[in-house]
């Protein structure tokens, strides 16, 4: 990857527009309040039926579960939260990296060090026969 970005201090939570400084991946997964809403009125969503009939008030008491309060209204974020391994010396009980869903390009939580490690390398082709496509 050329743009390379060698550290990269993240704290978790999500701003509007966040994107990746690597790849460009759009890390906003919305406000967090405007979502059960739109769960409420969109049938289409899975989570539809255990919201369809919730009033405001018990939407705010949802969210609140989230940390979404009208004075602090966070958003879902995409960042993929990694812990390590019991047997990894960097060990930590909680988030060690924030890696991006995009690329797979990760930054340590505490240090904001770049890392690769959680990026799946791919070993070997599938071979597809015209009968499987
Ligand atoms: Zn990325």
């Amino acid at each position: 990857m050329e743009n390379k970005v060698l550290n990269y201090k993240i704290d978790g939570l999500t701003k509007e527009g966040d994107c990746c400084p690597e790849c460009n991946e759009n890390w906003d997964g919305g406000d967090i309040l405007e979502h059960f809403k739109n769960v409420r009125s969109n049938p289409e969503m899975d989570a539809h039926p255990f919201y369809k009939d919730k009033s405001d008030e018990e939407l705010l008491e949802v969210v609140a579960s989230y940390g979404w309060f009208e004075h602090t209204p966070i958003r879902f974020g995409k960042l993929i939260g990694m812990e390590l391994g019991y047997n990894d010396p960097e060990r930590y009980d909680g988030v060690s990296y924030w890696c991006c869903p995009g690329c797979g390009v990760s930054w340590n939580r505490f240090n904001g060090e770049r890392s690769e490690r959680f990026i799946k390398r791919i070993t070997h082709e599938k071979n597809i026969t015209q009968s499987e496509i």
